[in-house]
């Protein structure tokens, strides 16, 4: 899965992806070459659906009686 960034430059402001294997390293922006680091964590999307199931699960348990 791709990794979005924002090029840091804000006369550039470019959207770049960069394959999953570039967190921690460092990547180019292909429009202005401002170099930039790839965050490691990938905590920008938490997971939802989880949460739903959970909370599904917690209220057909409360439904039975
Ligand atoms: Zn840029």
């Amino acid at each position: 899965m791709p990794v979005t960034l924002l090029c840091p430059n804000l006369r550039c402001r470019a959207i770049l992806q960069v394959p999953d294997a570039c967190r921690g390293k460092k990547v180019r922006c292909g429009q202005c070459g401002i170099t930039l680091s790839v965050p490691t964590a990938g905590g920008q999307t938490p997971p939802a659906e989880n949460r739903g199931q959970s909370i599904k699960a917690e209220s057909s348990e409360a439904e039975k009686p």
